[in-house]
């Protein structure tokens, strides 16, 4: 048991979620729990993990897990490993909100983008239909999110530009999308920062410099593509063909990237929709369903395209294969199932509680330790 990448997850505690102080220690080897010197708490080493409290052996879970995260079907899981299927689905669930707390701290934070592409996708499902809407990087083919929502509507689109946007710096960034109207100006309404003057009442919201929209339009016949239209919806030629150059080597407008990701989450899917009791409890396993699967898609898969030729002496050339994740920067490695489930996100720094007056010596003394 090593103490120095653990932190303390007492809320009330002002050395919560900060690593390496020096205030962790080992309290149980046998039970495998540390303590927290400034609050005196103990917690077992899988606070704040998807294995907190479980009683199977973490091997199982993650065996359970890594099938659930490509597609196996609940049902053949239980027949297997002879497990309630009420057990299976609560590993499903605290597996996928563990991957959006992940998701959240490591991805959702701002980053050039420069291209993205956004599609919607149609789940059938028991009792109606759902609409899955994800967001893509297309240099780093990393998976930026999802939502889902019972309507095709503005509403899910808005929701999923909120997610982007808060994956984004204001940059050049190229938006290539289908042909809902619901895009346009919901992006232009997204990407907008607030023009601060110092007077009362709400800002001015100023649009981002740099934003290119491109709808790619299909028209079909039977149920086959006959032909697409490019259209620029915002954004000179000049600007996009530079962000397509930077992003996948030029080429022309397309959605081909997310269109591909879209069919690897709906084979996926599709054993995971079949059964269901209620519609609100259904859209929630969804979702936390693919959370699970989109973060194990950008951390835990290689991309064969994203791979890179290393030169070594003697005119030889190796391929360096690379995950979404560390084609993003975001970490140096190909994570495990394991890894990605162990993850501890760490807890938002302590803040002093809000006290009328001057703080005490010893609150003083708190804050100046823990605060700065
Ligand atoms: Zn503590």
């Amino acid at each position: 048991m090593d103490p120095q990448p653990v932190f303390c997850h007492n809320r009330d505690c002002p050395a919560r979620g900060q690593i390496g102080q020096g205030n962790i220690g080992v309290f149980s080897r046998k039970d495998r729990r540390y303590i927290c010197h400034v609050c005196g708490q103990t917690f077992t080493a899988s606070k704040g993990t998807t294995f907190y409290r479980l009683r199977t052996a973490q091997e199982i879970i993650v065996m359970v897990v890594t099938l659930l995260a490509h597609g196996c079907p609940v049902q053949a899981i239980v027949a297997a490993f002879e497990l309630d299927e009420r057990t299976v689905l609560s590993w499903q669930k605290r597996a996928g909100e563990q991957c959006a707390r992940v998701q959240q701290h490591l991805v959702e934070q701002p980053r050039d983008l420069g291209q993205v592409q956004a599609d919607e996708m149609r789940v059938r499902k028991q009792g109606g239909i759902v609409w899955m809407a994800m967001g893509l990087q297309v240099s780093a083919r990393l998976w930026l999110g999802g939502v889902v929502g019972t309507q095709r509507d503005r509403a899910l689109i808005t929701a999923l530009l909120q997610k982007v946007k808060a994956c984004a710096l204001c940059r050049p960034l190229l938006w290539c999308v289908d042909g809902l109207s619901a895009y346009v100006e919901a992006i232009r309404a997204t990407f907008r920062t607030p023009v601060r003057s110092g007077q009362a009442g709400r800002p001015p919201q100023r649009p981002w410099d740099d934003l290119c929209i491109a709808q790619v339009l299909k028209q079909y016949a039977q149920k086959r593509v006959v032909g697409i239209t490019r259209h620029l919806v915002q954004g000179t030629a000049t600007q996009i063909e530079r962000l397509l150059q930077q992003t996948q080597g030029g080429g022309q407008v397309n959605v081909a990237f997310i269109e591909r990701l879209n069919a690897t989450f709906r084979a996926y899917l599709s054993a995971l929709v079949r059964r269901g009791r209620a519609l609100a409890r259904q859209t929630e396993t969804l979702h936390l369903a693919m959370y699970l699967m989109g973060t194990v898609y950008n951390f835990c898969t290689y991309h064969k395209s994203l791979r890179v030729a290393i030169c070594l002496p003697g005119n030889q050339r190796r391929w360096a294969r690379r995950t979404p994740a560390i084609a993003a920067g975001i970490t140096d490695h190909l994570w495990t199932i394991e890894e990605l489930l162990c993850f501890q996100v760490p807890l938002p720094p302590w803040r002093p509680p809000q006290r009328r007056g001057r703080p005490s010596t010893s609150a003083k003394l708190l804050i100046a330790r823990w605060c700065s």
